[in-house]
């Protein structure tokens, strides 16, 4: 298949699991995860009409967000861990950053933010010019994961919502590994609460959640952003 037939296949799926949710179909964005993928990919995808994609690795998003100058309109997605030392790059190219999950790492983006002129700024911020973030939440509790812990979320939400640089988008996560797409069920959800016990849609209207193998489960529960990489591009050599 051709990555536009696979993206019309993913569709076609956010469609019926819209449909059984009794939403709009319209109400769930596609971010197209090119990680490790040729920007050539990203290319076809694009001709197809994909403007959304998501990179992990901020070397890769550099060369590619290069390579892909020519394309009006592309936006790249921030969503693997990021490092505070990697945000002055990353700001450059990408206008939505998914995974920011501790204080230190908020007043970074909003100080190299607020540094870098609107014009210079990539495609996918706000009309203002403002930065899109979400707060990545380590909503399974494990060990090794990136995310904050819920308890931390206020706080984080108040120090986004401090900066004139960024604008809150919402929240963010990875369920612990699962055989069975149901099982990330209950830590969409769990997301979903902390949402509501948050301020709710209207403070926080972007659910990032949601992948090749749950992105069903995940719009049941109300995602609004679902990334997906390999029903796209294929499997990734591991
Ligand atoms: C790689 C990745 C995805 C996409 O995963 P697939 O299973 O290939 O759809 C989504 N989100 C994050 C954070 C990722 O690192």
């Amino acid at each position: 298949m051709t990555v536009a037939e696979r993206l019309r296949a993913v569709h076609a799926r956010i469609a019926a699991a819209a449909a059984a949710a009794s939403r709009a179909p319209s109400s769930v964005r596609l971010v197209a995860v090119s990680k490790t993928k040729p920007a050539s990919m990203i290319r076809e995808a694009y001709a197809a009409g994909q403007r959304d994609f998501g990179e992990n690795y901020v070397q890769e998003l550099e060369a590619k967000a290069v390579d892909l100058s020519d394309l009006p309109g592309l936006c790249f997605h921030a969503i693997g861990h990021l490092q505070r030392n990697k945000v002055k790059v990353v700001i450059r190219r990408a206008g939505v950053l998914h995974t920011l999950d501790s204080v230190r790492l908020i007043r970074e983006v909003a100080e190299r933010a607020a540094q870098l002129p609107a014009a210079q700024r990539p495609a996918g911020v706000a009309p203002d010019g403002r930065y899109r973030v979400l707060l990545e939440v380590n909503v399974g509790g494990e060990a090794q994961k990136s995310g904050c812990a819920p308890a931390d979320l206020g706080e984080l939400i108040a120090e986004v919502e401090r900066s004139d640089a960024l604008v809150l988008s919402g929240l963010m996560t990875v369920p612990p590994h699962t055989d069975a797409p149901a099982g990330a069920r209950p830590y969409f959800d769990r997301l979903v609460q902390l949402r509501d016990q948050h301020g709710g849609a209207a403070r926080l209207p972007e659910l990032s959640m949601g992948m090749t193998q749950d992105l069903e489960q995940a719009i049941a529960s109300g995602a609004t952003l679902v990334r997906v990489g390999s029903a796209i591009f294929g499997e990734r050599e591991r």
